[in-house]
């Protein structure tokens, strides 16, 4: 058992940051469109990125692709195993497969030899839309169906001689996602979390960050994938938001702003919207308050490192560390925030 992969340039594992992946929805066979996808995805935040290889054709624009980039990239194979054969032998730093449909033990083991060949690991990917037959006859569709279909799987490979090896066993169902991904922990593998199939928009953003979040706030989980309908960015940034709200990425600028109330007298949305983007590319721990009244906005904000509360007759103050140090226009706020940023 290996409780740490290394996948390309990115180590995951025990003691290692949890790493973000994603996966690319372009056609693979279309190098240019895949190429400028994952860049995107590459500087939004991503650090490993997921294709799906279908065909030989796209095993040739692969070798390609795993050059055109330094995020390294993991061939999603399904059915073919000779395909995860050739995508081990083409660059790529990972295999992820699926035990539910990959094929017999006679198959799983080429993949082995590639895989061990190449030096990448393997990633058995279990689904609970695709699970084995007498795995689901036996146990059903629910956490314990994913977990002893992982079992298996991982009992296969070590009895290759492999052990460089991330699991995953996603359901579309939050609680059933979190119950297998607790009944994985003892294994000591490096686990992958996701809740598959997630939906769309905020409703899978929600999904994702309930199931992935309560694996992480106890300790498991090594990398994450936010599964949404549409463009994958979004998925970046949703998962790089879970990682920030557990408190899992620090380098980032934290901006606490309270909801309003009748108190608030200046348009508090409206500079918060404007401070979002302005420090969206700040890799450092910095903690702003935005309150909408001194009421209780210094007090409550105490441990952000500056901020500002909205006072009488069109004012606001600024504080630092929970302490009033300036009063200023509201329509100064923003200047003034934006300088001490800079200054910070
Ligand atoms: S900080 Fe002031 S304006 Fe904001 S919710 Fe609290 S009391 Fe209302």
């Amino acid at each position: 058992m290996n409780s740490t992969v290394k996948i390309g340039n990115i180590i995951i594992g025990r003691g290692y940051p949890v790493a973000v992946q994603s996966m690319t929805n372009t056609d693979t066979a279309d190098y240019e469109s895949t190429k400028t996808q994952l860049l995107a995805l590459q500087s939004a935040g991503c650090d490993i990125a997921r294709l799906a290889v279908t065909s030989m054709k796209e095993v040739e624009v692969c070798k390609k692709l795993v050059l055109s980039t330094t995020m390294p990239l993991v061939a999603d194979i399904q059915f073919d195993y000779r395909l995860a054969v050739a995508c081990a032998d083409a660059g790529f730093a990972k295999i992820r497969f699926n035990p539910g449909n990959i094929g017999d033990e006679s198959k799983v083991k080429k993949v082995v030899d590639a895989c061990k060949a190449n030096g990448i690991p393997i990633r058995v990917g279990v689904n609970s839309g695709s699970l084995d037959k007498d795995i689901s006859a036996k146990y059903g569709f629910g956490a314990d169906a994913l977990a002893e279909s992982v079992k298996k799987h991982v009992g296969l490979l070590e009895k290759f001689g492999f052990y460089d090896i991330v699991v995953s066993a996603k359901s579309s169902d939050v609680g059933t996602t979190v119950d297998t991904y607790r009944k994985l922990k003892s294994l000591g593998y490096v686990l992958h979390l996701g809740v598959t199939e997630s939906g769309y928009s905020q409703a899978g953003i929600i999904k994702s960050a309930i199931g992935i979040g309560s694996l992480l706030v106890d300790g498991i989980g090594d990398t994450i994938r936010v599964s949404l309908t549409g463009d994958p960015l979004n998925e970046v940034y949703a998962a790089k938001n879970i990682l920030k709200a557990l408190g899992l990425e620090k380098n980032y600028c934290e901006i606490v702003s309270c909801p309003t109330c009748s108190r608030c007298k200046y348009d508090l949305e409206k500079i918060v919207a404007e401070l979002t983007d302005y420090t969206e590319n700040i890799k450092k721990p910095l903690k702003i308050a935005a309150m909408g009244c001194v009421v209780n906005g210094p007090g409550e904000a105490r441990d952000a490192d500056f901020g500002f509360a909205g006072g009488d007759n069109g004012t606001a103050v600024i504080f630092e560390k929970g302490k009033v140090v300036k009063r200023v226009d509201a329509d100064e706020i923003l200047p003034e925030i934006k300088r001490r940023i800079d200054e910070y």
